[in-house]
């Protein structure tokens, strides 16, 4: 497509001992682009999330965000997770600390906002997940899908250039995935960059731009969601599709 890349990933290969769990991997994603990534248990969805965010070194390859290859260690690679942020299948708020301090704590640590600035931009956030009243609790007085709606919340806090999201309504119940969905929606309206793993399909016709299949570490097709769920080129597609469709 014709917009920026924001991030780039070159030929990149990963090893977990024996295992090659990135093959090759090719994938470029455009500024306010999002891209849902599907595939099989095990066939490397995690680790590609986490390699875009350094938390896993790779073999081969080179990663780029926003142009600049991403640094290995030290401050820069602190400063580069900050720009990248990451919403995980569980939720991972801290227990002991509001909702407000859960959104507002890495904006002071790493951002070094003061604190009433942060507790400021802190309850936007909230408003804008649908959280405005709920930021005096903690996370154990809310349900899953609230939570998962901070973790969001704590993420935007740091002004990222994109997010990463690896499976976020996998663990709720069923009546509470919407309400996760919808916020994402927003998000990627708003033109967030979005990489999102997620078995929700109904998200990935609706707002994805592109539908990355995976199997095996390697990605097996890379297209629009309406080509991709209505003609999958892949056996390999064509079989996961028919599971769970
Ligand atoms: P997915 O998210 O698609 O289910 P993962 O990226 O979690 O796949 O895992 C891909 C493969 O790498 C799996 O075979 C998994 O067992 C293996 N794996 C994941 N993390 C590690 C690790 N830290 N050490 C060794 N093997 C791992
Ligand atoms: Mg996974």
């Amino acid at each position: 497509m014709a917009v920026d890349p924001l991030i780039e990933l070159r030929d990149v290969n990963k090893y977990y001992g024996e295992l090659h769990v990135l093959q090759d991997i090719d994938l470029t994603v455009g500024k306010g682009e999002v891209v849902v990534v599907i595939g099989p248990s095990g066939s490397g969805k995690s680790t590609l999330c986490r390699t875009i965010n350094r938390l896993e070194t790779i073999e081969s390859g080179s990663i780029r965000l926003d142009g600049q290859p991403l640094p290995e260690e030290g401050k820069a690679l602190a400063q580069l997770r900050a720009e990248v942020g990451m919403v995980f299948q569980s939720f991972n708020l801290f227990a002991h600390k509001t909702v407000l301090q859960n959104v507002s704590l890495a904006q002071v640590k790493v951002r070094k906002r003061k604190k009433d600035e942060a507790d400021k931009r802190s309850r936007e956030l909230l408003d804008r997940v649908g959280l405005a009243a709920h930021a005096d609790k903690f996370p154990a007085q809310m349900s899953g899908g609230q939570q998962q709606r901070v973790a969001i919340a704590r993420a935007l806090a740091m002004d990222p250039k994109a997010l990463l999201f690896d499976e976020p309504t996998s663990a709720l119940d069923p009546e509470m995935i919407n309400e996760v969905l919808e916020v994402m929606q927003q998000l990627a309206r708003d033109g967030m960059t979005m990489v999102v793993v997620t078995h929700e399909m109904g998200f990935a016709r609706t707002a994805a731009d592109r539908v990355v299949f995976m199997a095996d570490g390697k990605i097996v097709e890379d297209r629009a969601p309406e080509e991709f769920f209505t003609h999958p080129e892949s056996e390999r597609a064509r079989d996961f599709l028919s599971k769970i469709l």
